[in-house]
């Protein structure tokens, strides 16, 4: 079994306990606007442009076999299949290609070297994208990884058949768990999906056991809402062994990976600190758990 991987990266401390190593899948059912990682929202491969080193010579046009490339470089993410003829092609190594077919054991070789690090309280955090639209790859990494005693954490936006959830679960120690917006019709109009099957296996989750962390990134203008911070509250009374609310404000980090995909910014703003002071504050006032950032 392959899976599609954008990046293995080590040395995160942002993401689940102690010192981690992130692997990052490809492939989201979502398409939230803000995206912070819009490369991996596209199941397969696909290709990057850096502006900093391109020319604009058009070379790369010449080679594209589907029109993926406008006459002096510029991109039309759609149109991509993830060839790679303009990366072999570009004179500026300006393209590069994001999505690596790997084996399990592939990906475990490039995790052991950072084992050391993890001491015990770390681990390895599958993100993405979505995780669990590799589900099976999911499944079997995790087997791999407990062999090793290298816990494991899922970050996760919900959103994938609740079996598929059941079948891992005994292999993931917490999951990150989002939660985008509380208004169905909101988070649809948002993220391309409502919310009633992200709701159902939270539940599930709870109910079964796992550790969950809820993360709530808040856009300033989307989900800044007294009603949705009422909803997270709510959800921290009703499904009590949430263990903790991760606060994540916007931050504008995707719109450099957008213009790599030739994609416009996601024209959303950064907020003030002393704002998401504010967000804290009432989050605080409204959750029966910490409320972190
Ligand atoms: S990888 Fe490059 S050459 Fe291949 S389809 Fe995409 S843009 Fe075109
Ligand atoms: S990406 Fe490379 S080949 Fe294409 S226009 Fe830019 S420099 Fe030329
Ligand atoms: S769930 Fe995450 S990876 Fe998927 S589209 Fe939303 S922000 Fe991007």
């Amino acid at each position: 079994m392959t899976g599609i991987i954008t990046d293995i990266l080590p040395f995160s401390v942002n993401d689940g306990p102690g010192i981690r190593t992130g692997i990052f899948f490809k492939g989201c059912p979502l398409s939230c606007r803000w995206c912070h990682n819009p490369e991996t929202q596209r199941p397969g491969p696909q290709a990057m442009v850096l502006p900093s080193r391109c020319t604009g010579c058009g070379t790369c046009a010449s080679a594209c076999p589907t029109g993926a490339r406008g006459a002096h470089g510029e991109m039309d993410s759609s149109r991509c299949t993830g060839c790679g003829a303009c990366v072999s092609a570009c004179p500026a190594k300006a393209c590069r290609i994001s999505g690596t077919a790997m084996t399990p054991g592939d990906v475990l070789a490039r995790i052991l070297p950072d084992k050391p690090f993890f001491r015990g309280r770390g681990g390895v955090t599958l993100t993405g994208g979505e995780p669990m639209e590799q589900a099976g790859f999911v499944l079997e990494l995790a087997a791999l990884l407990r062999e090793e005693g290298i816990g494991v954490a899922m970050e996760t936006s919900g959103c994938a058949p609740a079996e598929a959830f059941r079948a891992v679960l005994p292999y993931i120690g917490l999951f990150l768990y989002d939660w985008k917006m509380t208004d169905p019709e909101q988070h649809r109009f948002w993220t391309g999906r409502d919310n009633a099957l992200i709701r159902k296996n939270l539940e599930m989750l709870h109910d079964s056991g796992a550790e969950i962390v809820l993360r709530c990134l808040i856009v300033p203008g989307v989900n800044d809402t007294r009603e949705h911070f009422r909803g997270i509250g709510e959800l921290t009374q009703d499904l009590p062994r949430i263990r903790r609310v991760d606060l994540l404000p916007y931050h504008a980090l995707g719109n450099n990976k957008r213009t790599q995909l030739g994609l416009p910014a996601d024209g959303f703003s950064v907020p003030e600190e002393e704002t998401v002071r504010g967000w804290q504050e009432e989050l605080r006032s409204l959750c029966r758990v910490p409320v972190c950032r």
